[in-house]
């Protein structure tokens, strides 16, 4: 048995990113630890969902330990650092949120979990945070440098596989201009993809080590993700996406493995197995 702990940003990365991953080692009877640098005071709650005078910060950590229920985790941390929202917004300025944490204290406050785990493996995010959420970006920082303190053996790198990603927009978009009635629903997915092909979100498949088949805990990633109500709507796409959809979305979680470099051996597929 190995201890592993999954580092995230905000409520609701951890179901989105990782649950799967970690629904499977659970089973495998890992011990799974959860830890959140910020409660997501950040974010954007679904009109009408919070009471009167309910701050979203608690809410969130409230959603937070259902989704960890769900998931199976043993211990559920929060750093305590506040939300520092999105990217050239004003609150980037906050001087007690994550992105304007010191890198050294926050790494020895998150450390000081690993130590008392002693942990075997860890993840954190690219160096982009996936997306270039200032969060994020901190979460591959402090996570990297608590993983040095702490001496832990394997730090995986979770992000999106951006070639399998763009490679399916392009399927769809094939597919819609051959059927569609609409050219406007075409030429706005095209510039979806246009967008993202020209932003950094992810990273090519090429420099990814680990494809984790979740296929088989999808019910239960999805009944995570919906445990954080008061982030996605009885509209969301999430919830109207059908479920072959959603299982082909979700289905698989991608990993780098910051010691090894995989050329051209297939992905491996378990983040515990003895290289
Ligand atoms: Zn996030």
């Amino acid at each position: 048995m190995a201890t592993a702990v999954f580092f995230h940003a905000h409520p609701d990365d951890e179901a989105i990113a990782t649950s799967g991953t970690m629904m499977l080692a659970k089973a495998a009877g890992h011990r799974v630890v959860l830890v959140l640098a910020t409660a997501g005071e950040q974010g954007e709650p679904v009109e009408g969902v919070l009471d009167e005078g309910e701050l979203l910060g608690d809410r969130r950590r409230a959603e937070t330990q259902r989704s960890a229920d769900i998931i199976g985790v043993d211990r559920l941390e929060f750093l305590g650092y506040e939300d520092s929202g999105m990217i050239d917004t004003e609150t980037n300025a906050n001087p007690t949120c994550f992105w304007q944490a010191d890198v050294e204290e926050a790494a020895n406050r998150f450390a000081e979990i690993l130590r008392s785990e002693s942990a075997d493996v860890l993840t954190v995010y690219d160096s982009n945070g996936g997306y270039g959420h200032p969060d994020h970006i901190q979460v591959h920082r402090v996570g990297i440098r608590a993983a040095e303190m702490a001496g832990v053996a394997k730090v995986f790198e979770s992000t999106m596989n951006r070639t399998s990603i763009l490679d399916n927009m392009e399927a769809v978009l094939e597919a819609l201009a051959a059927t569609a009635d609409s050219e406007e629903a075409v030429a706005e997915l095209q510039e979806r993809r246009n967008e993202m092909e020209a932003g950094t979100f992810g990273m090519d498949q090429a420099d990814l080590t680990h494809e984790i088949d979740v296929s088989s805990m999808i019910e239960a990633k999805r009944e995570a993700m919906l445990a954080h109500q008061s982030q996605i709507g009885e509209d969301s796409f999430f919830l109207t996406m059908a479920p072959e959809v959603f299982a082909q979305t979700f289905g698989s979680e991608w990993f780098r493995d910051r010691s090894w470099v995989r050329g051209d051996q297939p992905f491996r597929t378990d983040l515990f197995a003895e290289s």
